[in-house]
């Protein structure tokens, strides 16, 4: 039997109901087979970032599972909830009904042509770092290069990022 991993997942939606969209894929990340929601941040909401990013404001969050998931069978476990939210995939970063990432899983390293885990842009990410830092305040993993990232030290790169935490979920 495979060995229960704390992963931590990005959600993320800039169309539609955005925040009924989140709350409704934070209940059904609590219902996953094998697996354990442990903690939830609030809601952020952002402008879209990065290239060609555009449309609406996304709103983001971050959950912590326990999971004996392995790291595919969580992804194809998210890309099913993904499609059913009606997601459509038309260019990288295009506004979606939802996006939902693996950005860390334990601390291991995964990197093939459908995973890239820890997320290799996590660390860029304002909207990433801060839902992490309510739920995980001493999280820290070792990137792709296997150095000790440390979540407090990235935050000073952020911060001029443009970010609004909303109610709790
Ligand atoms: P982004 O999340 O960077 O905006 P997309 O969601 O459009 O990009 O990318 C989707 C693709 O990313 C999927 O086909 C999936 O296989 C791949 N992918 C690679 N690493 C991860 C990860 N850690 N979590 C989720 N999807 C990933
Ligand atoms: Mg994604």
């Amino acid at each position: 039997m495979s060995s229960v991993v704390t992963a931590y997942v990005a959600l993320g939606a800039n169309l539609g109901d955005t925040q009924a969209t989140l709350h409704a894929v934070i209940s059904e990340l609590a219902r996953l087979p094998k697996s354990q929601l442990i903690a939830q941040s609030s809601l952020y909401s952002s402008p879209p970032f990065g290239p060609n990013a555009d449309g609406p404001d996304y709103i983001n969050a971050v959950v912590a599972i326990e999971t004996r998931l392995l790291p595919h069978e969580l992804l194809d476990q998210l890309q099913a909830m993904e499609h059913a939210h009606g997601r459509e995939r038309h260019y990288q970063n295009a506004p979606r009904t939802l996006d939902l990432d693996i950005v860390l899983y334990g601390d291991k390293q995964v990197r093939d042509e459908r995973l890239t885990i820890p997320h290799p842009r996590m660390h860029e990410r304002a909207f990433v770092l801060l839902p992490l830092t309510e739920i995980k305040p001493d999280l820290m993993w070792h990137n792709e290069q296997g150095q000790l990232q440390v979540l407090q030290k990235l935050l000073p790169s952020v911060a001029g990022q443009q970010i609004t935490q909303q109610t709790a979920v």
